[in-house]
């Protein structure tokens, strides 16, 4: 393969041990075999490479990809018929949804993560009904889509086997509604009730098929702590402790969660969790809003990671992670876009702004996290997150050269002091539309705001042709069904929250 250089004003090549970016001024990086085999100044590179094609240029700057560390879905829940709801009764909403073929709607999303510059996602399948044949099919269709695309992707098909709907066993909950809907709940359920040694032989096959992948990987994925019973969990650490793979779970994303545990164990999700052994630095807690002081000692004495999803956090009320505590504490922190950002979209630029202004507690030397920390969460420390880790994140020789380059005119235009510096200026001013290339393994995914192996509109199109179809029988049940269950899964959680007292990490505002 012929040797590449890519260049910039500006090249980032990471961040130092102490957080601190390692910038160089109109250099590059060596692209050889899809690696970063040397990075300097231009001339030194050249020098080194005399054939090497030569790409970039003054105008432009070049850093790591950036990684979506928590992703689940193509077409947003809000696209296909499903208003923001707390997280309890957006399960039973989204009963609702239509259906739509698992590559498009990846291809969906990777279109919007790629031209905000994401070169890595970690694709939570949430769910996929069926036989072991049909979710390893669901699976192949996902990874498919981004093979088709060139994106990186860590894959992973949820884990759990109990409580699909509210925070107790499916049967005590079917037993609550009226008689006339329990066959089209019993119904839904069974769609989902593969036994956990058939959930450990698709996690094998996927292992099988996609563990040495160089740009697919697979991982481990515990749902919740509610979805996974004792056995359960014991299996993921199991799996875990076999394969040696990441695992990522959600865990106290929200305070109905934060009591859920309590009722189950007398203490917190996270000590529970540590009784199976599945904390460790392989673990990343998804979401962890509701974690509390010994939650957080506990997770940065265990060397977890946790990934900030800041945006969904938003959209379904279930508060604000006490970031600025898990920093204090040198807790990784990476960022994930969950279902869909403020804006309904796959925007890492933008969810890079939102982490960053959110956690901005009123005073005039209270912490906030840095825009140097906050792009770190989007490379590095979400990479860490992966099974890429070590591979990716970053642009020093021997990683994979996945970057992005930054359009740095369209970026700075008309005018930007320099009295800022670089990372402060592109997380707070670089918007997509800047992005004018994206590069995964040494081959261009995206190119001067195009992408290269798929037609976007092509495929738009035909999801518009395809949704434009009227529902199906099978879609028009599922919309009563979740009409008819919505009332039950609230009262279900009536009074659910009684005697937590909490006392918040921030401060926001005063009543008194
Ligand atoms: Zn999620």
């Amino acid at each position: 393969m012929t040797d590449h250089i890519l260049w910039g004003a500006t090249l980032l090549e990471g961040f130092d041990t102490s957080g601190g970016p390692i910038l160089h001024e109109n250099a590059g990086i060596l692209i050889r075999d899809g690696l970063v085999a040397a990075l300097g100044p231009l001339d030194s590179l050249r020098a080194q490479s005399p054939e090497a094609v030569v790409e970039g240029g003054a105008g432009f700057a070049v850093t790591p990809g950036f990684v979506n560390a928590h992703h689940h879905v193509g077409l947003t829940p809000l696209q296909l018929g499903s208003p923001d709801h707390p997280l309890e009764l957006w399960f039973a909403s989204r009963l609702a949804l239509r259906d739509v073929d698992l590559e498009l709607d990846t291809l969906y999303s990777a279109f919007e993560m790629i031209e905000s510059g994401v070169t890595t996602v970690q694709h939570l399948h949430s769910r996929a009904p069926g036989s072991p044949e049909a979710v390893l099919a669901a699976a192949d269709k996902v990874i498919g889509a981004y093979r088709m695309i060139g994106m990186r992707a860590s894959y992973s098909m949820a884990l759990r086997d109990q409580n699909r709907l509210v925070y107790e066993a499916d049967r005590d909950f079917v037993a609550r509604v009226p008689e006339a809907l329990r066959p089209a709940l019993v119904a839904y359920f069974e769609r989902f009730t593969l036994a956990l040694p058939e959930q450990v032989t698709i996690f094998d096959e996927l292992l099988r098929r996609h563990g040495g992948g160089d740009r697919i990987r697979v991982q481990i994925a515990p749902a919740n702590l509610h979805w996974l019973s004792d056995t359960a969990l014991e299996t993921a650490a199991h799996l875990a402790e076999r394969t040696g793979l990441p695992v990522h779970m959600h865990v106290l994303e929200t305070p109905y969660q934060k009591a859920y545990a309590v009722k189950r164990s007398g203490g917190s999700a996270l000590a529970y969790l540590d009784r199976f052994g599945l904390l460790g630095p392989q673990f990343t807690i998804g979401h962890g809003v509701w974690m509390s002081e010994a939650d957080i000692a506990l997770a940065a004495e265990r060397g977890v990671c946790v990934c900030h999803n800041c945006s969904s956090n938003f959209r379904l009320k279930s508060g604000v992670a006490p970031v600025n505590r898990f920093l204090a504490e040198a807790i990784p922190v990476a960022l994930g876009i969950d279902e869909a950002g403020i804006n309904d979209d796959r925007d890492m630029l933008q969810e890079m702004r939102l982490a960053l202004r959110v956690h901005r507690e009123p005073g005039i030397d209270s912490a906030h996290p840095s825009p140097a920390q906050v792009l770190r969460m989007a490379t590095e420390h979400g990479a860490r997150t992966t099974p890429f880790a070590g591979q990716i994140g970053r642009l020093s020789p021997g990683m994979a050269a996945d970057c992005v380059v930054f359009d740095w005119r369209a970026v700075t235009w008309p005018y930007q002091d320099d009295a800022l510096g670089f990372v402060d200026v592109l997380v707070q001013r670089a918007k997509a539309r800047s992005v004018h290339s994206v590069m995964v393994g040494g081959e261009w995914i995206y190119r001067d705001g195009r992408f290269v192996k798929v037609d976007r509109e092509a495929v738009l199109a035909e999801i518009a042709e395809r949704l434009s179809r009227p529902r199906t029988q099978a879609e028009i049940e599922r919309m009563g069904l979740a009409r008819d269950v919505m009332p039950h899964v609230r009262s279900f959680y009536e009074g659910y929250l009684d005697g937590m007292g909490d006392d918040p990490h921030y401060r926001t505002s005063g009543r008194l």
